[in-house]
């Protein structure tokens, strides 16, 4: 079967459509064990599973069929043509802020039609607009597409790129600015604009979705409508992640580029604030702070654009039993920087010291983490910890190892001077470190509280 016949799928439900010589945009009845559907098959995303096909009902609504259900199917003709985007001309009111969404790929610019379910990749703001009309309400819109990769390709080169193209945006005068990116390494990209881009005087918004837009449940367009208001409307000028807050679609949380991770592989409420509390809350209606340490808007110019980063830094998160060879070829392949991720306080085993001791003697930039992710690297609580300080290596207070490791490049790229590395490490540009974390928030959700008992009861029943 052609491509476009069988787009997206692979696996069993590809497997499914060969066998019953079906395929994409075919109105059908599907006979399964679990009764009858009629519906247009949908094209399918690379990210979704292959045992699926997905089904457009009447009614407008997308289901999946687990294609092992499937008895029998009968094609009733072909519907193509209703599935495309309509283009509309985004209308420009003066009175209202000015937006750019730079797109860099994911599954937000794969699709975005949540009313018909197409698959088409969207971007210019005339494909927006008609497939999130709601976004004319809120700014005049204008899109570049910088990129066009999943998230796990960004790197130096993608995070610099981005940097530069927003230094130039805030120089002609852009109220705010919306950065579409896949879910996956957002809170990389977030913590490398924060360090490349300082002092902005508008929004920096990252914005993803979890699940793809020709889903019911998908979250591309409320993101998009959250980010874009957020971006053209709120007094926060940082780089933040937007995406759900709770489960449901209440409301989106903003959280600081720096101190944001993604927590879940396929909730759309993932992304979740780490020691400490998210920004704002933002809503259709707009942004609400849920905090006033935040650097504010402003109507200059002035921005800071820093796009440095020596890419032979890496991140190390320990085992038990790691083996020191582990580090020398990391330094004999000639890294610059490591970032580890300890146990508990910041520890790695006994036979590992001397290797670091041998690589902080050849010139490498060892920092510690944590890989409780809550609270802070403690290396005076131990020996062990102030043996390893003694061999060079370099605590980095509530630095999510993410982060370390982001900034490390950063600093790297601008200096061999290991003094100046650990000047520009261990001083907070932008919320990286804080001086407490909120004492009890990591127990949020985790028991101890009425509705949380509540939650257990109803799933430990
Ligand atoms: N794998 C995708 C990415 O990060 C997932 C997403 O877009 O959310 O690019």
């Amino acid at each position: 079967m052609s491509d476009e016949r069988t787009k997206g799928y692979r696996g069993e439900s590809l497997e499914t459509l060969e066998a019953f010589s079906f395929g994409v945009w075919d109105d059908v009845i599907l006979t399964t064990t679990r009764g009858e559907f009629r519906g247009i098959i949908l094209p399918r995303s690379e990210f979704d599973d292959s045992r699926h096909l997905v089904l457009k009902l009447s009614t407008g609504y997308n289901v999946g069929i687990d294609v092992r259900t499937i008895t029998a199917v009968a094609i009733k003709g072909s519907k193509e043509a209703h599935y495309k985007i309509p283009e509309k001309e985004f209308p420009v009111s003066p009175d209202k802020p000015y937006v750019k969404l730079l797109g860099t790929g994911g599954t937000i610019a794969s699709r975005l039609d949540y009313r018909t379910g197409a698959v088409i990749p969207a971007f210019s703001p005339g494909e927006l607009y008609g497939a999130v009309p709601e976004l004319a309400d809120i700014c005049n819109l204008s899109t570049e597409k910088l990129f066009g990769v999943f998230s796990e390709n960004m790197g130096p080169h993608e995070y610099k790129t981005l940097a530069r193209a927003i230094g130039q945006e805030i120089e002609n005068g852009i109220d705010g600015i919306v950065v579409g990116h896949g879910t996956d390494t957002m809170h990389h990209t977030a913590s490398a604009l924060a360090f490349m881009v300082q002092n902005s005087p508008v929004p920096i918004v990252m914005v993803g979705s979890q699940r793809s837009s020709d889903r019911p449940s998908s979250d591309a367009a409320l993101n998009l409508i959250h980010a874009t208001t957020t971006a053209a409307t709120s007094d926060i000028a940082e780089v933040m992640v937007c995406m759900f807050g709770p489960t449901s679609d209440e409301y989106g949380l903003l959280h600081r580029g720096t101190r944001v991770r993604k927590m879940h592989s396929s909730y759309r409420s993932t992304f979740r604030t780490i020691g400490d509390t998210p920004l704002a809350t933002v809503t259709r209606e707009g942004v609400v702070p849920l905090r006033s340490d935040y650097n504010p808007r402003r109507t200059d110019r002035e921005v800071a654009i820093l796009p440095t980063f020596e890419d032979r830094v890496t991140l190390l998160y320990y085992y038990p039993n790691m083996h020191p060879d582990i580090i020398d070829a990391i330094v004999d392949v000639g890294y610059k920087g490591i970032v580890i991720a300890g146990t508990g306080l910041g520890h790695v085993n006994k036979p590992v010291y001397p290797a670091i001791e041998r690589a902080t003697a050849a010139g490498v930039a060892i920092y510690m983490t944590v890989q409780t992710l809550w609270g802070y690297v403690h290396m005076f609580v131990y020996d062990t910890g102030r043996d390893l300080m003694a061999k060079g290596i370099i605590p980095t207070e509530n630095m999510l190892p993410e982060v370390a490791y982001i900034k490390l490049g950063w600093a790297l790229g601008q200096t061999d001077d290991l003094e100046k590395v650990k000047s520009l490490m261990l001083t907070p540009i932008c919320g990286e470190i804080t001086e407490r974390e909120p004492h009890d928030g990591y127990l949020v959700f985790q028991g101890g509280m009425p509705e949380i008992e509540d939650f257990m009861k109803r799933v430990h029943k």
